[in-house]
């Protein structure tokens, strides 16, 4: 009897060991490999919101295009990855990380302590501040100030979001939100909403493909941010290659040429926060 229950134990130990086993092969993403054995490159879901130009934003064919796109393709051809590019909810990019159904977010992601417990960031690649927009005939908000009893559009999730919720306390603003950039931008021109806080670049590049005469930047700059490519707790060695790729690449001088076809600038000589 005794014996029988013994074996009847191992028996359920290795069973157990086996479904572990195939658990944890479909568990992390990264970990799945394409069909071509060896040769196959580890492959890397990376994820994003796409109404975020000059970021991420989809082109006239469909295809997802943007700095941040060519950034994780540069690092993942640097690093040895094949990348496979997903687009999600912007407040939905976090949870899928933490539940491993995609390895990074690349989506101008700004590095802020809530968000650090919950994932960990790359170096900085790039610092933002963010602004308040108007319509072009709005005279009246130049400032902070000037949001009281007034309606302020964000994207849900983000720092421009935090930033209005800080106004409502403040001055009693009113803020709405939206699941993207763009429905945040066509609520401003359509009057629903009498300003937006949105992150400086992505308020420049809008004015100028799509707002033209229509609407405007005003008063200083709010907070910077820097922006980090986002991996989950545990997968401390894919941050660390990510790293490393981001590195390589300001030294290659890859980075400062995407930057320069992104921006239409010059790259700082520094990747921010590195200079120290
Ligand atoms: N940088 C802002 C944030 O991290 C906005 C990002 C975005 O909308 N893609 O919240």
């Amino acid at each position: 009897m005794r014996k029988l229950f013994k074996l009847g134990a191992v028996a359920l130990a290795v069973l157990a060991l086996m479904v572990a086993a195939v658990g944890c092969g479909g568990e992390k993403a990264a970990d799945k490999q394409g069909e071509g054995g060896e040769e196959a490159k580890q492959k890397l879901v990376a994820a994003f919101e796409p109404t975020f130009a000059p970021f991420e934003s989809t082109d006239e064919n469909g295809e997802f295009v943007g700095f941040d796109i060519d950034l994780i393709k540069a690092i993942a051809e640097e690093q040895g990855f094949e990348v496979e590019l997903k687009s999600l909810s912007f407040d939905g990019l976090i949870p899928a990380l933490q539940t491993g159904q995609i390895d990074v977010i690349v989506s101008g992601m700004s590095i802020k302590p809530k968000r650090e417990e919950q994932v960990n960031f790359s170096i900085p690649y790039y610092e933002a501040p963010l602004v308040i927009a108007v319509r072009e005939d709005n005279n009246e908000i130049t400032k902070p100030e000037d949001l009281a009893g007034k309606r302020i559009a964000v994207q849900i999730g983000t720092t421009g979001a935090d930033k209005a919720n800080e106004f409502k306390e403040k001055y009693g603003a009113e803020v709405k939100t939206y699941n993207t950039v763009d429905l945040v931008f066509n609520e401003l021109i359509n009057g629903g909403v009498d300003a937006v806080i949105n992150d400086e670049p992505v308020t420049e590049e809008f004015i100028e493909k799509k707002g033209q005469g229509k609407v405007k930047i005003v008063g200083d700059t709010l907070v910077g941010d820097y922006y980090g490519i986002a991996v989950a707790k545990e997968n401390t060695e894919l941050l660390e290659s990510i790293n490393e790729g981001l590195k390589k690449l300001k030294e290659n001088g890859k980075f400062n040429q995407l930057y320069e076809k992104w921006f239409h600038t010059s790259a700082p000589d520094y990747l921010p926060g590195e200079r120290s």
